[in-house]
């Protein structure tokens, strides 16, 4: 089975191109067994070749693949006069009863008809073979066969959308603080659509929460996971730095001294990764803990910088991303997690900068910070399939 990319930023050039292009290969190949699919590129288009049995699992791969603009299933022909009746006679049994219209681009100028030569002479084939279930209609067709002529002929009906993009890896990589939350995974697939491979790390306060908070966040991972060519999770034992906090510090501050400690243990984690810096779903004036003046303080803790890719999103447009990418459902079970229950009542809304970190000096938590580090639970995540996932959803033409 040979499967057509159309790919790419237009603003790629130079070497920045090639990089794209080979790292969007190799994300697609290596999800699958070593030898069952290869890939090459030309002509501005990449072509990814699947064994038989792998084919179902390469139609989805790509279709979560950052970097993919859209996809297709492809037959290829050999550009000689009569290709236009081999073509009509195989792609007559691929249309639906109904409209159609034929799309043809011609790349290799050498060859002896027009793209508008190409369109009138197979759509008129078609009709024909169709024997009175084809009608042409070039405005607002059911089906559009699309016929690329390049190094060889390229025909396809049902092109899909891709993610579109930066293929994961292009950028570095980052450390998504990953909660059971709704907006943690959003970021987390913001960024990774910007080319940043991303690790997850999660802060677990067992007993205080259960495990199922945090089989929730491996569930989320797993979702997160169809998107990019591997994830990793870190699972910290957080419950000693809880209880430190608790006993040595004011109510009020508990929740931000809690943030500011899960960033250094982040960054620490972070650090033996080779990642660039750390991913939060912060996004401002969501709640009491977002101000400028908390978001002060959790940067702090880091010297690595902190992306925030939800910084300006409202809820409504977070929850639909989240919807779409398949994570909200998840998001939304009921399981509390730590934050939610060492959090004060009356949690300072606007810390003064210079007391929280006093109250941070007099926790001496240094120790511990690194300890949590040290104590990190590494899982390699296993991509969780569904057919819900939007990416691949929506028809597109790929030509263009
Ligand atoms: P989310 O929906 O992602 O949990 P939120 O709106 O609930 O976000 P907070 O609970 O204030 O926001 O957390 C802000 C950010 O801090 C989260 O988006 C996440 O990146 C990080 N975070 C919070 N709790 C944890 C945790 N237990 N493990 C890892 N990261 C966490
Ligand atoms: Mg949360």
């Amino acid at each position: 089975m040979l499967f057509l990319i159309k790919y790419g930023e237009i603003s790629l050039k130079g070497r920045n191109r090639a990089k794209f292009e080979h790292r969007l290969m190799d994300n697609i190949v290596r999800r699958l067994p070593a030898g069952a699919a290869r890939a090459r590129r030309t002509w501005g288009r990449l072509y990814v070749e699947a064994d038989d049995q792998h084919a179902a699992a390469a139609e989805r791969i790509i279709g979560n693949t950052f970097g993919v603009v859209a996809f297709a299933r492809v037959r290829t022909y050999d550009k000689s006069t009569t290709a236009l009746d081999r073509i009509a006679d195989e792609m007559v049994a691929e249309l639906p009863p109904g409209s159609f219209k034929v799309e043809a681009r011609r790349e290799d100028k050498s060859f002896a008809l027009t793209s508008y030569q190409i369109a009138c002479e197979l759509g008129d084939r078609l009709v024909r073979a169709g024997q009175s279930k084809l009608t042409v209609d070039v405005g607002a067709p059911d089906t559009t066969l699309s016929v690329e002529v390049r190094d060889r002929i390229y025909a396809y009906t049902d092109a899909r959308r891709g993610p579109s993009g930066l293929p994961v890896g292009v950028s570095g990589r980052g450390m998504l603080l990953l909660s059971g939350g709704i907006d943690s995974p959003v970021a987390g697939y913001l960024v990774a659509g910007r080319g940043l491979a991303i690790d997850a790390v999660y802060f677990h306060s067992y007993p205080y929460t259960g495990e199922e908070a945090e089989q929730k966040v491996h569930q989320l991972a797993a979702h997160l996971a169809r998107y990019m060519p591997r994830l990793d999770l870190h699972v910290v034992p957080f419950t000693p730095l809880q209880l430190l906090i608790k006993q040595r510090s004011h109510p009020d501050e508990v929740t931000l001294l809690m943030r500011a400690c899960m960033m250094e243990v982040a960054q620490l984690v972070a650090l033996r990764r080779d990642c660039g810096c750390l991913v939060t779903g912060e996004s401002l004036g969501q709640v009491a803990s977002q101000t400028l003046e908390s978001l002060r303080v959790t940067g702090s803790h880091s010297t690595l910088p902190v992306l925030r890719p939800l910084i300006g999103l409202s809820k409504e447009e977070i929850i639909s991303r989240a919807r779409a990418i398949g994570t909200f459902e998840t998001s939304i079970l009921p399981y509390p997690d730590c934050c939610a229950l060492f959090a004060p009542r009356h949690p300072v809304i606007r810390p003064r900068f210079e007391r929280l970190e006093q109250s941070f000096a007099r926790l001496e938590a240094a120790s511990l910070i690194g300890e949590a580090a040290d104590e990190a639970h590494h899982h390699r995540v296993t991509p969780a399939w569904v057919e819900s996932a939007a990416a691949v959803a929506t028809a597109a033409s790929v030509a263009g």
